[in-house]
């Protein structure tokens, strides 16, 4: 399994793939536009080829695009929806111009009725339509805060079902501890794992948002923390990463950055989980 993190653009993309080669990422996530906010920065064609020359040089592979946040897939109002669509059509555009593997997009915000999961199965058929794959969509399981669609696999095997385009699976570990999966216990995971045998299919599963939680299990609330350091703790990561069936192609961390050290602690702690090397005790906070 190879391990990377989300990390920022800001000044330019190939900035990206300079902080993934000082940590020694295999793998990188990143957002191609402000993730809240509407306006489009231009990308120009010689930017594209500098990150594409720079990411094959570092060997990083595979490149994530998350979608930006404000697109909302399920709204039932027509003009967010178009604005929506056109947004996830430009993204997708982009990460395809980049090599981007995968595309992480969300379900959306709304009620939790057939025409909510309609809009979004439509929106992302477009776009897959005319766009790809390369890159393939993901849809991410949410932690089901406020109105978020797609805490349950459920919903995400109806989408995908409806949308008829091929699309796979990422799962947020720390999503779906707030989504009610005590992934703390041998239990958890079996059950998470069987949902998703059960809608997506283990096959759709190609990438992993490695992340502790901050909040406990069933909270409904999504805040991502240090592996190790969170309610989910070493031994449930450790369970999940370990479990036969789980076969991504890579985890992604999207832990915060308080300090310089945090993704370095970070790293370790998830090559130390996926060699099954002894678990290493927390840091003392300081
Ligand atoms: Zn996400
Ligand atoms: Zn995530």
């Amino acid at each position: 399994m190879r391990l990377g993190f989300h990390l920022s653009i800001a000044g330019s993309l190939r900035r990206a793939v300079y902080q993934a080669q000082v940590l020694g990422c295999q793998a990188l996530q990143i957002f191609v536009q402000n993730p809240r906010g509407w306006k489009w920065r231009p990308v120009a064609p010689a930017e594209i080829r500098e990150f594409t020359r720079a990411r094959r040089q570092a060997g990083l592979g595979p490149l994530v695009v998350h979608l930006g946040y404000l697109p909302n897939l399920a709204s039932p109002d027509p003009a967010l929806l178009a604005l929506s669509c056109e947004r996830l059509s430009r993204e997708l555009s982009l990460a395809r111009d980049l090599a981007a593997d995968y595309l992480v997009v969300h379900p959306g915000h709304g009620d939790l009725s057939e025409a909510s999961f309609q809009r979004v199965a439509r929106a992302l058929a477009q776009a897959v339509a005319a766009i790809g794959p390369p890159p393939l969509v993901l849809l991410e399981n949410t932690a089901g805060q406020g109105r978020e669609l797609g805490w349950r696999f459920e919903h995400l095997a109806r989408i995908i079902t409806l949308s008829t385009v091929p699309l796979g699976l990422c799962l947020d570990t720390a999503h779906a501890y707030g989504a009610g999966f005590d992934l703390a216990s041998p239990g958890g995971v079996a059950r998470l794992l069987a949902d998703i045998a059960r809608g997506p299919g283990l096959p759709a599963l190609k990438l992993i948002h490695l992340n502790d939680s901050r909040q406990p299990c069933n909270s409904r609330r999504d805040r991502h923390w240090h592996l190790g350091q969170g309610a989910i703790g070493l031994t449930g990561l450790r369970h999940l990463l370990s479990h036969p069936w789980l076969r991504p192609e890579a985890a992604i961390m999207e832990t915060p950055k308080r300090h310089q050290g945090d993704e370095w602690y970070n790293l370790l702690v998830a090559r130390s989980l996926v060699a099954g090397l002894p678990l290493l005790p927390p840091p003392v906070e300081a």
